[in-house]
């Protein structure tokens, strides 16, 4: 890509996931059989590092997400150490609504200096408006912001009404609604979720699939005041999706807005 195109530009990457060395190459296997889709990168910190640098990311929102409760504990640990040696990280830690103490996990949490939860109701198999998972939330509003994949045609757990549902019962829940607030599910989300104070969404995994017309069309009906880029490493890499979203056609305004300064003033990143 033409350096010109981008060097004027702060980008913060809002959503990458990175895993363990060990089991990188494993779980980006595993992703890209989940989305049957093929993978661009491996989900470790130095190959994401290696794909942000290529546009010149700033500042990269790291999660990865607990299959099974019992995981909890250690990726907080992993996610708080990698932040620690790469002070490009802003970590998002996770919990899950089947854990036996969602309190001690958000104050985990919190004591590793890590500033949100990640939450992929499709990968973790609740229903992301269920009681169990709307303790979650009751825990960390106010407190914590909501980085939540959204959608799935294959599967309803993560579907737009639900992300609804939460806004509407957790007014003061910063939501970070992932992949335009619906992944394959674009026309529901669009109609069913609107920005706001505390709903706001990235691009990642929507910008391959939508055409440059109807992706402009949907952040413009969330406002470009409520979205962000991100890029979903390891799905990804970023130069593509740096393309891709300049393919959209933004105002300058717009693209220094979702590229960084919304984030910024959002969660403070
Ligand atoms: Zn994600």
């Amino acid at each position: 890509m033409d350096k010109e195109k981008y060097c004027k530009y702060r980008i913060i990457d809002a959503h990458a996931h990175i895993f363990p060395e060990k089991i990188a190459e494993n779980a980006t296997v595993n992703i890209g059989h989940f989305y049957e889709l093929p993978m661009t990168g491996c989900g470790m910190s130095s190959k994401l590092l290696e794909s942000g640098r290529k546009i010149g990311v700033f500042r990269y929102l790291v999660c990865s997400t607990a299959t099974s409760p019992h995981q909890i504990s250690s990726i907080n640990s992993f996610i708080a150490a990698e932040c620690a040696a790469n002070p490009e990280f802003y970590g998002f830690g996770t919990t899950h609504a089947g854990s036996e103490d969602i309190a001690a996990d958000a104050e985990q949490i919190i004591s590793l200096g890590l500033h949100g939860v990640k939450l992929h109701p499709d990968f973790q198999k609740f229903d992301a408006d269920s009681p169990e998972a709307y303790k979650i939330y009751e825990v960390i509003e106010g407190r914590l912001p909501l980085l939540i994949h959204c959608g799935d045609n294959r599967y309803d757990f993560s579907a737009p009404q639900r992300i609804a549902n939460i806004h509407r019962d957790f007014p003061n829940l910063k939501i970070l609604a992932a992949h335009l607030g619906g992944y394959q599910r674009w026309d529901e989300a669009e109609k069913l979720l609107k920005g706001d104070d505390t709903l706001k969404f990235d691009v990642s995994s929507s910008l391959a699939f939508l055409t440059p017309e109807r992706a402009a069309h949907m952040i413009h009906t969330y406002g470009a005041e409520n979205c962000f880029f991100g890029v979903d490493f390891p799905m990804w890499c970023h130069e593509d999706e740096l393309e891709r979203f300049f393919a959209l056609g933004l105002s300058e305004d717009e693209n220094r807005m979702i590229l960084a300064d919304n984030i910024m003033n959002y969660i403070g990143i």
